[in-house]
């Protein structure tokens, strides 16, 4: 009986780690970008009823026309962007697989409605999409849920995966891909005519909240290497753009 346990526990790490490896590799996808598109909507869509959608159809309004320009300039790949507002206090923005980006009230509301703050804020979880930072940690946590599927012999549960998405979500992606996120953000934000030099506003503005209570801001400034080296990275990508701007000019 042991014996037998230790057995499951090799062949789940084989697994996992065999499947990860295979995540992790350029090129090799587990999942279709069908499938990526689907399972984003319904983590989305869950997502979504927790917080509610924001009525005021202003706000909507102006995140669709924004989010709208980010879009056209992130392509390809061709994903089929969609920019909702939450109606939460909380300043925060997530990015699901497959192009369902959600802004929170809060978000819209610390940034004062500044259109080139938002297009940045915008393109920056665009960037998760486009650089498929969502999916692969989608395809990470399905390579997982399918080794001990296929070991316990369960079928796979889309529903059950969409709802740990919708969890894992409100995590960052690790130092590397957020700045990666911070600098596409600006070029983004930069071919679709807004001041990409508001990202700086913006960081240092986060800056400024997250002193004041480290709880906020969980999602997009969660676990970063202080908030400085964000602001230092953002200005001397704008350097080496030759980009200068409102919010910044070396
Ligand atoms: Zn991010």
């Amino acid at each position: 009986m042991i014996r037998k346990l230790y057995l499951n526990l090799f062949i789940i790490a084989v697994l996992v780690g065999l499947l990860g490896a295979l995540s992790g590799c350029k090129g090799k996808r587990l999942i279709s970008r069908d499938e990526e598109i689907r399972i984003g909507r319904q983590a989305g869509d869950e997502f979504e009823a927790r917080y509610g959608l924001d009525r005021n159809s202003q706000v909507r309004a102006e995140v669709n026309r924004i989010g709208a320009d980010i879009a056209r300039v992130a392509q390809p790949p061709n994903y089929p962007y969609e920019y909702r507002v939450l109606a939460d206090s909380q300043p925060n923005a997530v990015a699901f697989p497959g192009g369902r980006i959600y802004i929170f009230r809060g978000m819209v509301e610390v940034l004062k409605g500044n259109p080139d703050k938002i297009a940045w804020v915008l393109g920056h979880e665009t960037t998760h999409v486009a650089h498929q930072h969502a999916v692969r940690r989608l395809e990470r946590q399905l390579g997982q849920q399918i080794a001990i599927e296929l070991l316990l012999g369960e079928k796979k549960d889309i529903a059950k995966i969409a709802g740990l998405i919708s969890d894992l979500v409100v995590l960052d992606y690790g130092r590397d891909k957020e700045y990666e996120a911070d600098r596409v953000g600006m070029f983004y934000a930069h071919r679709a005519g807004y001041d990409p030099t508001a990202a700086v506003a913006v960081l240092e503005m986060f800056q400024e909240i997250q002193g004041r209570d480290p709880n906020d801001l969980a999602i997009m400034f969660a676990t970063h290497p202080g908030n400085n080296d964000r602001i230092n990275h953002a200005k001397h990508y704008l350097d080496n753009q030759g980009w200068t701007g409102h919010y910044y000019s070396p």
